[in-house]
């Protein structure tokens, strides 16, 4: 599903440049769960980021599903992260004006969804995140925990195959973190392939597998015994 080789970025400061990631080897296989872990600063931002298709590398390569990802223009690009991916970040970048079903049905309008269509999808995404009757509230009502869950609701109304987490409960009490992997988990058992990245252990073993990077690459990459939130029945 994800494949890079050698994938290198530096940023420019003026007339310094710092090499973040230094020969990224990685693959992750359709259904895979998988936490990116690393020090702050160590490039786990940059690295979902390239591969979320919101910053390009400097040099390697990237294919997303089979799909060679360089070069492209900016409506081919737009096109596939739309396709593919699916974002949540740790602040949950809901538009505040806007009602959790509304935020919900924002990317299936820029999928120029017709009108009825975008609500009917975006309440059974809210029903599957357990907020069916917080639809019509603005995301200031909502809880931290809650706003999550509509932001991983509009990740998944565009039903991406991969979903891509930056610190998705970094700004969660470990409670409403654990509900938000919880969801995590049970869309991962749906098949999708899932990033999460996180320097949280226990957020980590949640996950099937740790990647850990370190001084721009990967220093470990192990399978590990997933620490489930709920049983699955
Ligand atoms: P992490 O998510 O692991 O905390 P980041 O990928 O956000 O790390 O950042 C890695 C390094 O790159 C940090 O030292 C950070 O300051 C630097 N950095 C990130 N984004 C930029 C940018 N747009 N311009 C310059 N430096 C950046
Ligand atoms: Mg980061």
């Amino acid at each position: 599903m994800i494949e890079i080789k050698e994938l290198h970025k530096s940023y420019q400061m003026g007339s310094n440049s710092l090499h973040v990631l230094k020969g990224i080897n990685f693959t992750a296989k359709e259904g895979e769960l998988v936490a990116i872990m690393g020090s702050s600063g160590s490039g786990k931002s940059t690295l979902l980021n390239i591969l979320g298709m919101l910053d390009v590398a400097d040099s390697g390569e990237y294919y997303l599903d089979g799909v060679p990802i360089k070069d492209l223009n900016e409506t081919k690009a737009a096109k596939y992260r739309n396709q593919f991916l699916g974002f949540v970040f740790q602040s949950f970048n809901l538009i505040n004006y806007k009602s959790a079903l509304e935020n919900v049905a924002l990317p299936l309008y820029y999928q120029k969804i017709g009108r009825k269509e975008r609500q009917e999808k975006a309440m059974k995404y809210l029903e599957q995140v357990g907020l069916k009757e917080w639809a019509t509230h603005l995301p200031s009502e909502l809880s931290g925990g809650q706003k999550q869950r509509v932001a991983i609701a509009r990740a998944m109304a565009a039903e991406p195959k991969v979903l891509l987490a930056d610190e998705p409960t970094g700004a969660l009490d470990s409670t409403t973190s654990y509900e938000v992997m919880d969801l995590i988990q049970k869309i991962n058992d749906q098949g999708n392939t899932i990033l999460v990245v996180t320097h949280e252990e226990d957020i980590a073993h949640m996950c099937k597998r740790i990647v850990h990077l370190k001084d721009g690459v990967i220093v470990e990459d192990k399978k590990i015994k997933q620490v489930r939130v709920t049983q699955n029945v």
